[in-house]
Order: structure tokens, then sequence, then C-alpha cells
């Protein structure tokens, strides 16, 4: 059979390959070993099943392929973040990123190649070729983080955040499974708690985590409270406006009672001023919030955005505190090899 026609054995549920098997005349216990295979011990080929019969192995590689990524390129920064290159089965490239703390190991990963959001200030939304991550691609770049932060860093992966390429909750329903997988037993395990979600804001998407209670955090890129000055550097606001946005974190709130987090970049002569941290305040007070406001990454053709002085962060960080809000200053980590925040793009 041509490689074209066959399935990716990963987009199959443990059900399904269970039912494969049976109707194969095979025990449905099959699935479950290949499931393992697949997921838990991340197998790269047919021919590593060890516990299959040969004529299994085969039968498999006969109907079934294994889509799984490559880490293409890795680079590492002089304050010891990585950086991933990743090959995808149909050749496109996506970035993940790892940042070791003292005590933290991070996975920033990607949920789209380029991505279907246009902010300006950000080098990912400057690519044209577009796809959704399946949940196995997105799943692969955490596996490929752990195995290194287990061999560079002698410890496992300690948490996620969906900040890489993409807007995660444009490819909703991949993310919540690739999210499963890693939370789940026959996955990798890990505490939703230590997995972050950040979106540019899609209201609807928002309402819908919430309905679903699920158990990960939640971060928004803000960059401005208000409406005209939003759309002017996320163009998207005009679609989603702020009040819809706090409409839908309310909601959020009103359902999980988890706190939520700002991200915000502080631009001179954009959102400097106190009416913008003013702004910022009366948006998010509804609800125990933390703002981090994150170091400006330049990026080509960023011309037009400058990270503004360290008086319009203190103003920011004073208006905040005085609110009640608690505020944190994010130094960027992996500048040297364009690995911070809205700087992945696919350069090398
Ligand atoms: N689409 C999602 C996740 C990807 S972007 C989101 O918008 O949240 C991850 C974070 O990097 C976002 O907060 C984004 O606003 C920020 N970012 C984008 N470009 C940046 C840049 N050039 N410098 C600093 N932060 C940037």
């Amino acid at each position: 059979m041509d490689t074209q026609v066959k399935k990716d054995i990963r987009a199959l549920t443990r059900d399904q390959l269970r039912t494969f098997f049976k109707d194969q005349g095979d025990h449905a216990y099959r699935g479950d070993q290949v499931y393992e295979w697949l997921w838990q011990k991340s197998a790269h080929s047919f021919e590593a099943m060890t516990n299959l019969s040969k004529a299994t192995r085969e039968m498999l590689a006969d109907n079934f392929v294994i889509n799984h990524i490559k880490v293409d390129k890795m680079q590492r920064s002089n304050d010891g973040t990585i950086k991933n290159a990743i090959r995808l089965h149909d050749d496109l490239v996506v970035e993940s990123v790892l940042i070791p703390t003292s005590s933290r190991t991070t996975a920033c990963v990607s949920s789209q190649v380029g991505c279907s959001l246009d902010c300006r200030f950000c080098a990912t939304a400057k690519l044209k070729r577009m796809r959704n991550l399946n949940p196995d691609e997105i799943y692969d770049q955490v596996v490929a983080i752990d195995n290194e932060s287990r061999l560079y860093f002698d410890r496992p992966l300690s948490n996620i955040v969906f900040m890489g390429m993409g807007e995660p909750l444009m490819n909703y329903n991949n993310v919540l499974k690739a999210i499963d997988k890693i939370t789940s037993p026959e996955g990798l395990g890990m505490s939703p708690k230590r997995i972050t979600v950040s979106t540019s804001g899609v209201p609807k998407m928002i309402r819908k985590l919430a309905d679903e209670e699920v158990k990960f955090k939640l971060a928004v890129s803000l960059h401005s409270a208000i409406d005209s000055i939003r759309t002017s550097i996320m163009p998207f606001n005009s679609t989603f406006p702020l009040a819809d946005l706090r409409e839908a974190l309310e909601y959020w709130y009103a359902k999980t009672k988890s706190r939520i987090t700002y991200e915000y970049v502080v631009w001179e002569g954009i959102n400097d001023r106190q009416e913008d941290a003013d702004a910022l305040v009366a948006f998010c007070k509804f609800a125990p919030s933390k703002v981090n406001l994150i170091e400006y990454n330049p990026i080509e053709d960023g011309d037009d955005f400058r990270q503004a002085s360290n008086a319009a962060i203190d103003l920011y960080v004073h208006t905040l505190e005085r609110n009640g809000i608690t505020v944190t200053v994010r130094r960027s980590r992996g500048k040297d090899i364009d690995a911070a925040c809205g700087q992945l793009a696919n350069k090398s």
C-alpha cells in the first residue's frame, strides 16, 4: 500500500484501536498494548513494539504510519534556553522552546503552523502558511522537551505554556486533546495546574473552556485595555472587542474560580500613559488577577514598536500594586537565538 493512503495511527483513540484488533480477529487488548507504545513509550516505529508478534507489527505497518515529529535543529542560548525547530510529516516547521530556571523547566509549545491572528508586534503573525497542529504533534513537542530537560538539566519538565506559535483557542479541539494526553496517566501524567494556555482572547472559546471546567490555567495577552489602541496593535480586536472579552472572562472566573493572568507589553508612545495603566486596572479588577509585564522582543519590520522606559514600567507596577493586583516584571529569555516571545518565525 502506498504511504500516502495509510492512516496516522495516532489519530485513533484507545477504543478505536481495540475495535481495530477485534475486527482483525485478534484480541481487543492488543489495542491497549499498541496504545501504550504510541503514547506512554513514544515509539517511533512498529518494529519497536516488541511484545507484538512480527506478523502483527507487519500488519500494522501495512495499514498505518506513525507521523512523528522530528527535531530538525536545536539551538542553545547563552542563558540555557533551548529552541527546537520541529519538522512535521508534511515538511512544515514549527518551533518550541525549553526555558530553564533554578527551580523549573518550562516548555513553550506551538499550537499552529503560523498563526490565524495578526498582532502587529509578533513575528509569527507575519508567516503566511498556516495549518492547525494535530494533537500528537503538540504532544510530541512536549515529549521532546521533557527528554531534553532530563538530558541537559537532570530533571523532568515541570511546566507547559501554550505561548509558542499560533493561537491555541483557534485550534481548540486539538489543543484540548493534546492536554488530555499530557495530563492522562497513560500519557505524561502531568498536573493540569502546571499548564497555561495563553490566548489573545477569543470570547466564545473562553466560555467553552469555562463550560468544560478545564483545570489548566488561562493567560490573556491583553497589551491594552482601551479598544482603539488594542485594535491598532491587534486588529482582530475589532471582531472580539474588550467588552466581549471581559464578559467571557467574568464567565470563566465565575465557573472556575481560577485566577487570570494577563500578559502585557508596554511600548513607548502606544500604551505607556497613566490612563493606560488605569484602564488595565479597571479591566481586570473584577477577579483575582496577575499581570506579567513582559519585555518587548524586537522583530523585523517592527519599527513602530519600542520597549517603554523603566519609568513607564514603574508607573504600571505602582498603579497595579496600589489596586491590589499582583504584578511581575518579566525579563526575556533566549533572545540571542530568537526564542523569546513573539520571535518564533522559523528563522535560523
Ligand atoms: N496566541 C497566543 C499565544 C502565542 S504569543 C497569545 O496571543 O497569547 C505568546 C505571547 O507573546 C503573547 O502574550 C504575545 O502577545 C507575546 N508577544 C508576541 N510578540 C511579542 C514580541 N515581539 N515581544 C514580546 N512579546 C510578544
